[in-house]
């Protein structure tokens, strides 16, 4: 029979050879021995084996789309980068992930959510890598892998941990904005359509004048925010672990694309060193009325992808994918994700993972990187070094030569940052729970705490996450301390 003839595509293994059957291996009779020479049995058997990657150290579980985003407003006073011009609009991509969760593990258990974005920028991918929360749990790199530690499994028992949480977040009181954020309504949101992003580190601006200026993003959901209540997202979690990943993937399918608008607040250059906050701080927010929101432009996710494992679990985000216009601040973590994650990501699926079709630039590449695994595009040069003779590419320094950075002089420390006048750990989380939250807000708040207590942590770690709580707030921490039965 001929292909056109025939209802199905033909199946063929790797190498686009015909096969012999879909159900029966190669024997020596019906009941006899399976022959080595059934390639494509071996085929199979062995391409399974390697169907799996590392999963993400963080982030595993999560979902994604394509969109792109439109800007509405002009900033060009702000930035010269490309996508931020008026008029300009942008393919790009975005995943949502839970944190600490494997990649089964439920949607809606209450963690922070991954907002990462990455824009198809004709200067480039320009990736903004952020969360659903304004802040972190620590100020410094050097505490990263001990916070994640924490939160992930015991090594002895292999089980997640509440006393292990609360002794590294007590022993760590820069945790305080963070986890009233997290123990907070948001902590579990409805899905990932009805959450903000922010990108939480501050960055640099740069306009076509070479002037600077500090910003921060916010990337607000035009569904409105909404959140699970603790019982709703526990029952979820075991009718629907796959919860939020269904509603985006159904929602697009439906044609009910989401859309978010992005805002930036804009600090002056020279505002920094006398800010009341120092605002490279991670665990600290701009206070709107310092720095009101000024609008960019809306994304819009209206593409499912049509491999999720080609396009979502391989998608690579980096906090390095700078563009031209914008640059990293002093913000310590920054500094450190711009090394983490590109060096996470040669790890987990190779060095050459931007040739991969959700990381593969949309604009011109003329890189003089070559060879390695899995390299499947031809160099980009035929001499591959530079500077060469042979018209290799040269650097635009013209054009592209100017570093979006700052001044910098000290000794060599390592030193807690500089405190600004109003800097401590517990003056911004009380702020949220006394002037933000309402009372019922504060009640599920007080609710989710004492349950997450209640559940595994006992002797001097309560003790302390009582006094850790009456340090964001008296009221709330006296109330935690009855619900726990701590003096
Ligand atoms: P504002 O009153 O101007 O802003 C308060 C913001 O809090 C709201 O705009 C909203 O952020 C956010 N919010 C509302 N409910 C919750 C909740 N349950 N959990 C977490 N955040 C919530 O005050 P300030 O700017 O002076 O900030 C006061 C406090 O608000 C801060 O200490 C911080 O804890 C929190 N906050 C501040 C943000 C900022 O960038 N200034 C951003 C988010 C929270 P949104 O508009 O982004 O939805």
């Amino acid at each position: 029979m001929t292909q056109e003839a025939r209802q199905t595509p033909r199946t063929t293994d790797n190498a686009g050879i015909p096969v012999e059957s879909d159900e029966h291996s190669l024997t020596v009779s019906p009941d006899g021995p399976i022959l080595l020479q059934d390639h494509y049995l071996l085929e199979k058997m062995a391409h399974f084996n390697r169907e799996r990657i590392p999963e993400r150290v963080v982030h595993a579980k999560g979902a994604g789309a394509y969109g792109v985003f439109r800007v509405t407003n002009d900033v060009s006073q702000f930035t010269r980068a490309d996508l931020f011009q008026p008029g300009r609009t942008t393919a790009m991509l975005a995943r949502f992930s839970t944190v600490a969760g494997e990649q089964g593990s439920p949607d809606t258990w209450r963690d922070p959510r991954g907002f990462a974005l990455k824009f198809y920028t004709d200067h480039g991918n320009y990736d903004l890598v952020g969360n659903n929360t304004p802040i972190f749990f620590v100020r410094d790199p050097s505490k990263f892998q001990d916070f994640i530690r924490s939160q992930k499994r015991r090594p002895d028992n292999g089980l997640r941990d509440h006393d292990m949480q609360w002794d590294f977040w007590t022993l760590s009181p820069e945790s305080a904005h963070m986890v009233t954020w997290l123990m907070g309504d948001r902590g579990i949101p409805k899905s990932y359509r009805h959450m903000n992003g922010y990108g939480s580190h501050s960055y640099l601006w740069v306009n076509a004048g070479g002037e600077k200026f500090w910003v921060k993003y916010h990337v607000k959901t035009d569904q409105g925010i909404d959140f699970l209540t603790q019982a709703d997202a526990d029952r979820i979690a075991g009718e629907d672990p796959d919860y939020h990943r269904r509603d985006l993937y159904e929602s697009i399918a439906r044609g009910e694309a989401p859309t978010w608008t992005l805002h930036v607040q804009v600090m002056p250059f020279e505002d920094a060193p006398t800010y009341r906050f120092n605002p490279f701080d991670l665990t600290k927010v701009w206070p709107h009325g310092d720095y009101p929101l000024i609008e960019v432009g809306r994304m819009t996710l209206n593409e499912n992808p049509e491999d999720y494992f080609v396009h979502i679990e391989q998608a690579a985000f980096e906090p390095s994918n700078l563009v031209p216009g914008i640059g990293p601040s002093p913000d310590k973590m920054l500094l450190g994700r711009l090394f983490s994650y590109p060096d996470t990501h040669r790890y987990r699926i190779g060095p050459n993972y931007t040739q991969l079709p959700p990381n593969r630039p949309r604009s011109p590449v003329a890189s003089y990187a070559k060879d390695g695994p899995m390299r499947f595009e031809a160099a980009a040069v035929a001499r591959p070094y530079a500077p060469n003779s042979y018209g290799g590419p040269a650097a635009d320094t013209a054009g592209f030569g100017e570093p979006a950075g700052w001044a910098t002089a000290g000794e060599m420390v390592r030193a807690a940052y500089s405190l600004h006048s109003e800097d401590d750990d517990w003056g911004q989380p009380g702020t949220l729970v006394r002037e933000v939250l309402d009372d019922a807000a504060r009640d599920r708040l007080v609710s989710n705490v004492s349950g997450h207590l209640l559940d595994g942590v006992s002797g001097p770690v309560l003790e302390r996450a009582v006094q850790y709580w009456r340090a964001v707030d008296k009221g709330v921490g006296d109330r935690i301390a009855a619900a726990v039965a701590v003096g």
